[in-house]
């Protein structure tokens, strides 16, 4: 990686303000998609320096919710100019461990601080509120105070925004952090803790630790120190982890998987559907939870719109995120790559047809429209995750509200008319 501040590869983790290296000694294999590459190597840590971290966090505690709301937010605003002043190396060292294009990797940094330097201010506003009372003589008074240790678990497609949208928070109310990050992109988490430390977060307040999701997990969601938990990944881990956080009857937060639909009206502006589309589908090669899965055409213009649709799209180029020319990166790992494939062989044995793309080599894969989709095919029913924009008909409004409802999911939907 050609950084211009080498620092911010951070390869251990941070507890209590200092870098350190597993227990075992043993390490975890951070992998370039792009390539195949071993790019470096960060701690394989388990329970007891997940108990460590939480404990540093603890110790950290009562003096960072003792500071200032304003104290508190020059710090964060700190961190917010770090990151911005380094978005560059950050969205480097981001593409080169998740993939997505250079020019994606430099809005998700953008995007990522932008939690540091709104949260900074929201610090400031953590106003209670002077309620009547319901009997004479009684006013009643709302304090909001920092619930205590909060701890993460964040996911590979975002690996710098999942993080600070979480941290920033909690920070700015006066709460301490722990943080794993997926063990396909700790390296962007590590560079986080770097500026943290240099922005002038105390020792404790920011913890990142990496290594087995499950040892951590346990320990994360097991402890009666850390007060909340958060969590954003699939649905699936989800549950497993809401489960684990029962007993403690923690605070708990959960963004997991989506499935949403488009909806393309007869009286929509194509182009404007088109671009629309094209962003909402192929954003991070697919790999985001708000992306478009399901596509519903309103019949009068579904020739038209797949038509154009089929033509941007297959204008996309698949390649590396650091050729200028990529639009789509790879994927994250060979297991999403035989997902795309599984799902798209699926579909074509189900009637579909390929409108463009249907093919790529080893983790790459083209944008692809498959038209004449149907309820039969799992791209109708699962979280799709890759770049495969399935074309489904319809005629009535409510036929159309009927179809994008029938999901599981609920997380985001579009539609342009
Ligand atoms: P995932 O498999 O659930 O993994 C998410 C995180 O959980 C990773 O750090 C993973 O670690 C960890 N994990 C996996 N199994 C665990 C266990 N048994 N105990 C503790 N931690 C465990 O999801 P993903 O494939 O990485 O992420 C994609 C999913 O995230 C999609 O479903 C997407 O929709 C969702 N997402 C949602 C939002 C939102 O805002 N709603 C935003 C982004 C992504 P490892 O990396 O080591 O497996």
């Amino acid at each position: 990686m050609n950084l211009k501040d080498a620092s911010l590869l951070q390869t251990r983790c941070l507890i209590g303000g200092q870098w350190q290296t597993a227990d075992s000694g043993r390490t975890l294999a951070v992998t370039n998609p792009a390539t195949g590459e071993t790019v470096a190597h960060v701690p394989d840590m388990g329970a007891d320096e997940t108990r460590r971290a939480i404990a540093a966090a603890e110790a950290a505690r009562a003096d960072w919710a003792g500071r200032t709301a304003r104290q508190r937010a020059d710090i964060l605003r700190r961190w917010f100019g770090l990151m911005t002043e380094h978005t560059n190396d950050l969205a480097i060292i981001l593409s080169t461990e998740q993939g997505k294009p250079l020019a994606e990797a430099r809005g998700e940094i953008a995007y990522g601080a932008s939690y540091l330097a709104w949260y900074a201010e929201e610090a400031l506003r953590l106003y209670g509120d002077i309620i009547p009372g319901n009997a004479p003589g009684q006013r009643i008074l709302v304090l909001r105070q920092p619930v205590g240790v909060c701890a993460a678990i964040t996911p590979w497609n975002f690996p710098c925004a999942m993080i600070t949208r979480k941290a920033a928070p909690a920070l700015a109310a006066g709460c301490t952090f722990v943080v794993r990050p997926a063990s396909a992109t700790p390296l962007s988490a590590l560079a986080l803790g770097e500026l943290a430390q240099r922005a002038g977060v105390p020792p404790g307040v920011f913890n990142v630790i990496t290594g087995s999701s499950r040892a951590i997990g346990a320990e994360l969601t097991a402890s009666d120190t850390v007060k909340k938990f958060s969590f954003t990944g699939s649905t699936e881990t989800g549950r497993l982890l809401l489960a684990q956080c029962a007993p403690t009857v923690k605070k708990v937060s959960m963004e997991l998987g989506g499935n949403a639909p488009f909806i393309v009206f007869d009286d929509a502006d194509l182009d404007a559907t088109v671009s629309g589309a094209l962003a909402a589908k192929f954003r991070n090669a697919g790999q985001t939870c708000v992306c478009a899965n399901r596509i519903y055409v309103q019949r009068g213009v579904y020739e038209a719109f797949a038509a154009k649709f089929a033509a941007a799209a297959g204008s996309l180029k698949t390649g590396s995120g650091f050729d200028a020319a990529s639009d789509l990166g790879p994927l994250i790992d060979d297991k999403a790559a035989d997902h795309t494939r599984a799902m798209l062989a699926d579909a074509l044995e189900n009637g579909g047809r390929v409108l463009c793309g249907g093919s790529g080599a080893g983790r790459f894969f083209d944008a692809t429209v498959i038209g004449g989709a149907n309820t039969q095919m799992r791209v109708a029913r699962e979280e799709i995750f890759a770049p495969l924009a399935p074309l489904f008909v319809f005629d009535s409004e409510e036929e159309a509200v009927a179809l994008a409802n029938d999901t599981e999911y609920g997380l985001a939907a579009y539609f342009y008319s």
